[in-house]
């Protein structure tokens, strides 16, 4: 099948070579041409613009940073809707505001185009091995068209209800993830200041009840002092701040979350906004004066 895509960036890239390698052609492009010339060599074919890939296909997967980039991209001029036909699927799996996807959703309905919000989680890592865990909105029926194709980028493919769903679904994961690294941090910065050596503390408490994927995975970054993204402080403080502003839209409050928010906010002044969210560790390294390493 021939499939456009939309965005390659850390995540759009290997998404697109897993399309490739399960055999479909895929259509892309990027504002940034080097990113499309990365994928080209992997054997993409490289658009003009996003009207351009949904001229040359009917299912068009968008992965960008924000509300702001997808609505450009898709409504903008040379976007998506410029160029696709009536019947043509837009599969959004960037992780935006809900209410953007809604809005999104009637401008293509409006052309007689099909859209899903279906974003994603697992990092780098997962999009490169094809295990994310999607979750997804939309019209059911549209899910099941697409649910294989989902299914070569995902480990799960999860429909959680109607359009918007699937970013209100991750915006609750982006809370736990944000809380429960800032949660690591402060441990892992108690325990050090108290002279107990941090890989034992890690080693010590993996299993049990304060084990996670999140200490599994961003503890070994940290005493290694390796924040290279991953996943950017940058684009959680973009989830977290889609999180509060949904929260006081749906009249639900979210406390811990602002309080992470605006640690990362700190960070972000402090020139780390392209830093892993790992580095969540360096704002309790500021107020200590305390490294917390190997
Ligand atoms: P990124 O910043 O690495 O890549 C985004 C890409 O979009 C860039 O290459 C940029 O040039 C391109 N872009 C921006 N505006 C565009 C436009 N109008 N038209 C075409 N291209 C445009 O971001 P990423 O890490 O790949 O993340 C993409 C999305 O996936 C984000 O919403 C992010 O929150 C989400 N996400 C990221 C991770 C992660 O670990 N990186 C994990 C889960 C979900």
């Amino acid at each position: 099948m021939k499939i456009g895509f939309i965005g390659l960036g850390i995540m759009g890239k290997p998404m697109v070579r897993n399309l490739m390698k399960a055999g479909h052609e895929v259509v892309v492009y990027d504002i940034i041409e080097d990113n499309i010339k990365e994928v080209e060599k992997d054997g993409a074919k490289a658009a003009a613009s996003s009207a351009d890939v949904a001229r040359q296909c009917r299912l068009i997967i968008t992965m960008l940073p924000n509300s702001g980039h997808v609505k450009t991209a898709v409504m903008g001029p040379g976007g998506v809707l410029e160029g696709a036909e009536a019947g043509s699927i837009l599969v959004d799996m960037s992780s935006i505001a809900p209410l953007a996807s809604k809005e999104i959703c009637a401008a293509c309905a409006e052309k007689g185009v099909k859209m899903i919000d279906a974003p994603v989680s697992g990092g780098e890592p997962k999009a490169i091995d094809g295990t994310m865990s999607i979750m997804v909105g939309g019209d059911k029926a549209v899910f099941d068209e697409v649910y294989d194709i989902l299914m070569i980028m995902g480990g799960s493919a999860v429909h959680c209800g109607d359009i918007g769903a699937g970013n209100t679904t991750k915006l609750a994961n982006q809370v736990i993830v944000a809380v429960n690294i800032a949660a690591v941090a402060e441990a892992f910065m108690l325990s050090t200041k108290a002279g107990v050596d941090p890989e034992k503390v890690f080693d010590a408490i993996k299993g049990g009840l304060a084990g996670s994927t999140v200490m599994n995975a961003k503890v070994p970054m940290i005493l290694d002092g390796n924040f290279k993204p991953g996943f950017k402080i940058d684009l959680h403080i973009k989830d977290l701040n889609n999180a509060i502003e949904t929260g006081h839209a749906e009249g639900a409050y979210l406390p811990l979350t602002a309080q992470v928010m605006e640690m990362m906010q700190i960070l972000h002044e402090d020139g780390y906004g392209q830093n892993d969210h790992s580095a969540l560790m360096r704002f309790y390294e500021k107020v200590t004066g305390t490294e917390v390493r190997k």
